[in-house]
Formats: C-alpha cells, structure tokens, sequence
C-alpha cells in the first residue's frame, strides 16, 4: 500500500523546514504502524521565495519527497489539483502547507480509512482565526449551508484523506472553478471524520487574500446553487405584485374622483428601487455567465513547469532522452 500526501505550497519559506520534519515525522509514524509506503508531492505554486529550492533541496536526500513546480502561481485550488493528479497512492491526504492542521492526525485518518470509509474528512472542532476573518469564515459557512444544493460538510477544509476510487471520481470533475470541499463532498462514497483543533498558521501571513477567498467562496456558493437565481425570480415576482397592487390603488383613487396631489417621490422611489434589483440580478446573472465563459474555454487547470524527483528535474531527463544530448 502507498499513500500519497499533497501539499500545495505559495511563498512558505519561513515554515517549509518545519512543514517537512512534521509532515516526514508523521508518514514515518505510518510506515511504522501499518507498514505502508508514503510520497510526499509538494506542489509549489509558483512562488517567488526559497521555498521550491529548499524542496528540491530536501527531496535529494528523501526520495520520497516529489516536487511539482506549476509554471506561474495558479492559486490553492489548482496548486492541489495538479498534486492529486501526480498522487499515486491507494489514499492520498490533502494538507495546507501552513501547518494550521497538524500533520499528527495522519495516523487516525489512515485508521479510519483502514476502516472501510473512502473519504476521511478532519472536522475542526474550534478555529484559531480571530477578528475580520473568523466572522468571514463564519459567515461564509452559515451561507453555504443553506444556499447548497447538495448538504456541505460544513467546518472542514481541505484536510482530509481520499481514497483512490473516490480520487479517481473527483478526478473526473473537469471544473475550473473548483472549491475542493463541495467537490469532495459531490463524489460522495462512503465517508469518516476526524475531529481535531485547528492552529493559527505556524509562520508568515496568509497566502489568500481577503479578495482570493471572496472569489473563492463565491464559486462555492454559485457551483454548488442554484438558488441566487431563484431568489431573483422570487424577487421579481414580489415587486411586480407590489406594482400591480399600487397600480390598483392608483387606478382606484381616479375611479372615485379622490385627488391626488403629483408629486416625486413615488416614481422616485419606485425607478431607484427597480433600478437598483435590476442591477443585483444582472450582477448574479453575470457570476454564473463569468464561469460558464471560463468553463467553455476548456483551459488546463494549471501547468507544471517542471517536477524533481530525487532532486532530478523530469523535464530534463526527458529533454534529454528525446534529443540524445546533455542538458542542463
Ligand atoms: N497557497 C497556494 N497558492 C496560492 C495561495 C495559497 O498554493 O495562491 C497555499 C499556501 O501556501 C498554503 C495553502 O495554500 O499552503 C493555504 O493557504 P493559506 O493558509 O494562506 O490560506 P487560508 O488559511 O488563509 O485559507
Ligand atoms: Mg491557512
């Protein structure tokens, strides 16, 4: 058996040494108990420190440690893609490289796993963000719970283990606006959960701003509902009742000769107020419309720049078989 761990990783030089002794010491502490094989695929996501040579650095010594470098930065979700693409193992566990999940908890995802389940979700029981972001997060999960589709797993990230035939089904979502956790919970197949507290991030800013996890969160919401456009037809629906009622009652005040005096405020009112719907639903309608437009134009998800293994680069050794000369 071999599991494959991914980890995306953006501009994370200050914890990577730490990342890869916690994350090393741990798929050690798997090989130990259960006697299973482990890679590590780090994925970095173009980033402009030390950390993919430190990576590189360390994977000349640990041949389990691959490193995916993506030709520019492509962001968290596809930075994960391309590490689940490359994954190999019978099970493959999904971790931030920010160590806010401990790498610990491999062993009781493996254990649950061995347990028959095929997706193993770790479940926060508390967050350590504070302020702006944990009423963000906050938020955004209440939104999400009762704007989807299909039920979320609501308080879990992307920490996680999946199994290869639920990898091989989520695989098969060809999405580009991908929120991994709806995707995850889509393929369905028979889950667990780990429960376990999550840390402050263990060095360093967050790599997503405040914008990326807006865009992040709507595609959650618009990928996984339907329901802002019904809320639009609903909303139209209670506005033209409410005209054809006023209108009634205008018609009526003429029909019994009641004077009325003309004034502003009522057209006034009425026009801003129509103006200012029909601009909420043509933005809605435009969320939906930016990502079938992105959809349609079948772009790859990311693009690898180049993969070392044993500190080797790939791309050169296959440069080299293909023309019978020394590369760089
Ligand atoms: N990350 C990435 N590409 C990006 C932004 C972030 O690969 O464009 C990685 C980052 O290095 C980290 C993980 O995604 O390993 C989660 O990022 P972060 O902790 O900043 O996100 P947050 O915890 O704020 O959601
Ligand atoms: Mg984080």
């Amino acid at each position: 058996m071999l599991v494959s761990v991914v980890i995306p990783i953006y501009n994370e030089e200050e914890l990577i040494d730490e990342l890869l002794r916690r994350v090393t010491g741990a798929m050690d502490a798997i090989t130990a108990s259960h006697g299973f094989a482990t890679e590590l695929l780090l994925v970095d996501d173009g980033s402009r420190d030390t950390s993919a040579a430190r990576i590189q650095a360390a994977s000349v010594t640990d041949p389990r440690i691959i490193l995916i470098s993506l030709s520019r930065n492509f962001g968290h979700q596809a930075a994960l893609q391309a590490g689940l693409e490359h994954a190999a193992g019978d099970a493959t566990i999904i971790l931030d490289g920010d160590l806010q999940d401990p790498p610990e908890l491999f062993g009781a995802l493996v254990e649950s796993w061995q347990a028959g389940n095929h997706v193993v979700v770790a479940k926060r029981k508390s967050r350590a963000e504070k302020g702006l972001r944990l009423f963000l997060f906050n938020s955004f999960y209440k939104v999400l719970g009762k704007m989807s589709d299909i039920p979320m797993d609501l308080n879990s990230g992307h920490f996680s283990l999946i199994d290869r035939q639920a990898l091989d089904s989520f695989l098969e979502l060809r999405e580009r606006n991908r929120f991994l956790p709806g995707l995850r919970t889509w393929v369905g197949h028979k889950r667990g959960t780990v429960l376990y507290d999550r840390d402050e991030r263990a060095a360093g800013t967050p790599k997503m701003s405040l914008a990326h996890l807006m865009k992040y969160g709507f595609d959650a919401i618009f990928s996984f509902s339907f329901k802002p456009l019904r809320a639009i037809w609903a909303l139209g629906f209670v506005v033209s009742t409410l005209a054809i009622l006023y209108a009634i009652f205008l018609i009526a005040l003429r029909v019994f000769h009641i004077d009325v005096v003309p004034g502003f405020t009522t057209p006034t009112v009425a026009i801003l107020f129509l103006g200012g719907v029909q601009l909420i639903s043509i933005g809605i309608l435009g969320e939906y419309l930016g990502r079938i437009y992105d959809e349609v134009k079948q772009r790859p998800i990311y693009v690898v720049g180049n993969i070392f293994r044993n500190g080797a680069s790939e791309f050169a050794a296959k440069a080299k078989s293909r023309k019978g000369v020394e590369v760089e």
